[in-house]
C-alpha cells in the first residue's frame, strides 16, 4: 500500500511590518508524520471553498499549533489577554475541519489544532488560562519543548487511553484551552487542575482526536499517537 498522505496545516504571515509574508511550520510535525510512515503535504491558508478538494487528495488531516482562534467563532468578545489572531488561517482550518467531518477524513489536532477542531464543531475556549483560571497549573512552560512538565490522565476506554495508557507526563505550551466541548466529542484527557488536554469524537465512525500538548516534540507513546493516526489514515 502506498504511504498515506497527510495534509498538515501551516500559517502564512508577516513576522514584522516590511517583511514578506511567509508560510511557517515547525519541521517537527513533518518529522513525526514521516517517522510514522506518512507523507507530509503542507497546506497553508487558501480560499475556504478549496477544503474538499484538498481532503480528496489526502488520507488524513493534521492541524498544528499556532495563533489564538478569534473568539467571534464561538460568540465571545476578545478578552484582554487574547493573543494574535489570524482570520484567514481560522477560516481555512475551520473549513477543513467541517469538510473532514463530512467526509470522515481522520484528524489529529495539536495545540491550536484541538482548539480549532473544538470551535469549528460548536465548542468554546478559555481565552487565557493565566487570567481566567489563576489557580491552574503552569501551562506555558519556559523549559525545552521536549520537556514533560505536567501530568495528564486519560479516560478509561477512550482512544487516547488505548494509545497513551492511563496517565502520562506531557509538555505544555498553551495559554488557551477547551472550555465547552463540541457536541459529539468527549474530553478524554485532563490535567490535575481540570484543564481539558484531549478530546475525541465519541463514535466509531470517525477518527478525530485533539491533544493540547505537543506530541510531535516527544517520543514513546507520543510517537505511537502519530503511528495510530497514520495507520488509520491509510485505511
Ligand atoms: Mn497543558
Amino acid at each position: 500500500m502506498p504511504a498515506p498522505i497527510i495534509a498538515i496545516t501551516a500559517t502564512s504571515r508577516r513576522e514584522s511590518d516590511g517583511d514578506p509574508a511567509r508560510v511557517r511550520l515547525n519541521a517537527a510535525y513533518i518529522d513525526a508524520v514521516s517517522r510514522a510512515g506518512g507523507v507530509a503535504m503542507i497546506t497553508p491558508p487558501v480560499a475556504p471553498n478549496a477544503a474538499t478538494a484538498v481532503l480528496r487528495s489526502c488520507h488524513g488531516l493534521l492541524l498544528t499549533g499556532g495563533e489564538d482562534v478569534d473568539p467571534a467563532w464561538y460568540g465571545a468578545e476578545p478578552a484582554p489577554r487574547l493573543g494574535r489572531v489570524t482570520p484567514e488561517r481560522d477560516r481555512w482550518e475551520i473549513a477543513l475541519v467541517r469538510a473532514a467531518q463530512e467526509r470522515r477524513v481522520p484528524v489529529l489536532a495539536v495545540c491550536r489544532g484541538i482548539q480549532v477542531l473544538n470551535v469549528a464543531l460548536g465548542g468554546s475556549l478559555i481565552q487565557d488560562i493565566g487570567s481566567e483560571r489563576p489557580d491552574a497549573l503552569v501551562h506555558e512552560q519556559q523549559s525545552e519543548r521536549s520537556e514533560r512538565t505536567h501530568p495528564v490522565r486519560f479516560h478509561p476506554g477512550s482512544r487516547l487511553a488505548g494509545i497513551m495508557g492511563g496517565e502520562a507526563n506531557v509538555n505544555s505550551m498553551h495559554h488557551q484551552a477547551v472550555e465547552r466541548v463540541a457536541p459529539g466529542f468527549a474530553a478524554t484527557a485532563t490535567s490535575p487542575d481540570g484543564m481539558v488536554e484531549g478530546i475525541e469524537w465519541s463514535i466509531d465512525d470517525w477518527w478525530a482526536v485533539g491533544v493540547q500538548w505537543h506530541p510531535e516534540e516527544l517520543d514513546g507513546a507520543d510517537a505511537a499517537l502519530f503511528s495510530a493516526f497514520v495507520r488509520i489514515a491509510g485505511g
